[in-house]
């Protein structure tokens, strides 16, 4: 009561309680949707880690850009020397 005493000085205690009520409404609306999202963001990080950890390092060639094999020594396509 003391908060409600502190602001009645203001003079709209009655309209403090509306705002807490339709924050309490507009948070447990809003709720839901940050935990799906939360929970979604988490899960396509843990799956980007996965993917990451289990996948093998890709090797570019420096000058065109092809993907290559890690233990070939020049570039398949323009026979850059890669080691
Ligand atoms: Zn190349």
């Amino acid at each position: 009561m003391e908060i409600l005493l502190l602001f009645g000085t203001i003079g709209m205690p009655e309209l403090l309680i509306i705002l807490l009520i339709l924050l309490l409404l507009f948070g447990a609306a809003k709720l839901p949707q940050l935990g799906g999202a939360l929970g979604k963001t988490i899960k396509n990080f843990k799956k980007e880690m996965k993917e990451e950890s289990s996948e093998k390092p890709s090797l570019k060639c420096p000058k065109c850009q092809t993907d290559i094999e890690e233990d070939v020594n020049f570039c398949p396509k323009c026979g850059e020397k890669l080691k």
